[in-house]
């Protein structure tokens, strides 16, 4: 089961965090994998640990909010892999920032990052994934994406971006799903990478949030890689338009 010989993918901001978790254990999977992100920092590491294991692997810069880079990575993955059969939506930032002080500027690029980013990065993919009429999309958004039952403040223009990314989600499952692709969301607890790093730093903050987690310990990016593994295989082939919720219980809380 989850057997991905064969299958090639891209993982954007996949240089560190969830991201290379994802592509580890799409490799793992035996997937051959693009390693893509916005600082070419640590991507070769991540390449080499991916040949490791056996598959293919190449890094390639794009930032998500560019039109041209995406489009590029997308063409260099087809001309090396000679094909796309999964696409995370991975890459995201989360400048925390009470609503009153956030910029315009602020508030656009997380937007751009968050959201414009998965939109050229899913239409790339699909415009390929259609030719060989198959193809999964996993976008990463967020229990932060409105109506879980949780609020996060501070994060105004991030929970509006992961409100679009769920939105986007299932409106894509609408017409790319007739077409032989899937598109799914995961929507990620709080999960241990640099990014959750200033909330974790906070000792209380931490007890608080661990008190409200059945599962009784922060969650890794090897636990959403899992997820996106699952949703990425034939097994995964009559669920589309879902959003899985990876938060070690929060929710049910
Ligand atoms: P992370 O450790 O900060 O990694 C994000 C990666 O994305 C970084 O390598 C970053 O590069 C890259 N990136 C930023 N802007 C980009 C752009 N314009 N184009 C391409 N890459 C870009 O964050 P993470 O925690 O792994 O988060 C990954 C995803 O999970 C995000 O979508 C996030 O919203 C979501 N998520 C995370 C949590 C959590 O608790 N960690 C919870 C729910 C959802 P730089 O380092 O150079 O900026």
């Amino acid at each position: 089961m989850f057997d991905l010989s064969g299958k090639t993918a891209i993982v954007t901001g996949a240089r560190r965090g969830i991201g290379r978790g994802i592509v580890l254990a799409l490799a793992e999977a035996g997937a051959d994998v693009v390693v893509s992100d916005i600082s070419q920092e640590d991507c070769q590491k991540v390449v080499e640990e991916i040949e490791g294991l056996g598959k293919r692997a190449f890094a390639v810069k794009c930032d998500v909010t560019q039109k041209s880079e995406v489009d590029e990575m997308v063409k260099k993955t087809v001309e090396e892999f000679g094909k796309i059969d999964i696409l995370v939506n991975n890459a995201g930032i989360a400048p925390l920032k009470p609503f009153l002080e956030i910029s315009e500027e602020e508030w656009d690029k997380v937007l751009d990052v968050n959201l414009k980013g998965y939109f050229l990065c899913a239409q790339a993919a699909a415009r390929e994934m259609v030719k060989q009429k198959s193809g999964k999309i996993v976008n990463i958004a967020s229990v932060a994406m409105g109506q879980m039952g949780v609020g996060f403040a501070n994060l105004a223009h991030y929970c509006a971006s992961k409100g679009g990314v769920a939105a986007l989600t299932e409106e894509l499952c609408l017409e790319l799903t007739p077409k032989g692709i899937n598109v799914n969301a995961i929507a990620p607890g709080v999960i241990e990478t640099p990014m959750s790093e200033p909330i974790l730093a906070d000792p209380e903050v931490k007890k608080g949030l661990l008190a409200r987690i059945p599962r009784g310990r922060v969650g890794q990016p090897e636990d959403v890689a899992h997820a996106v593994v699952f949703l990425s295989s034939a097994e995964a082939d009559y669920i589309s338009g879902a959003v899985l919720t990876v938060d070690g219980g929060w929710l049910a809380g």
